[in-house]
């Protein structure tokens, strides 16, 4: 068990565009995927909340992500194969920014092609808070962050401030 530190907004290796696995089932791999897990089950009972992270995230340049939303998943080169025209608006967050809230818009529905780290390849359709999780993280390994997806930059808050404005607003959509 290895519970890694998270990498924070500023760090460079956040922005990298990360490498594709080439060799399956290595023991470094299956130890990074480890490490990821241990570190988002860590980092949820620490934080209250998470449901996916990137190696990039760990300082690992490799694309692989671990998500744990109805069962624990990893995926090795992940790429968005389909995505649907019709967008969702959601608040999102990061564990790379975790006091932050960033209102933005996905895709509704996807399709993701992966590989699990023993090489076997799979894919996999998601709707809704499984598709918007996937292309939250399958944006890590390529570099790019959530607030970068901000409908404008007003909608970049304190996830603090967030919650006491809806509560004044008795959770009206903001
Ligand atoms: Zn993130």
């Amino acid at each position: 068990m290895s519970v890694r530190p998270v990498l924070l907004l500023g760090n460079p290796l956040l922005r990298a565009v990360c490498v594709r696995v080439r060799q399956y089932n290595t023991p470094e791999l299956l130890a990074l995927v480890r490490d990821m897990a241990d570190t988002l089950h860590d980092f949820r009972r620490r934080n209250g909340f998470g449901r996916g992270i990137a190696a990039s995230q760990i300082g690992d340049r490799r694309r692989v992500v671990f998500i744990d939303i109805d069962g624990p998943l990893a995926m090795v080169n992940p790429e968005i194969i389909r995505s649907s025209r019709q967008m969702m608006t959601l608040w999102d967050d990061c564990f790379s920014f975790p006091d932050l809230a960033v209102k933005l818009k996905r895709h509704l529905s996807v399709e993701v092609r992966y590989r699990d780290p023993e090489g076997k390849e799979h894919s996999l359709k998601a709707r809704g808070a499984l598709s918007e999780l996937l292309q939250h993280e399958i944006d890590h390994v390529n570099g790019t962050l959530a607030l970068d997806r901000a409908v404008d930059s007003r909608h970049i808050v304190y996830k603090s401030e967030l919650e006491r404005l809806k509560l004044v607003a008795g959770r009206k959509e903001m």
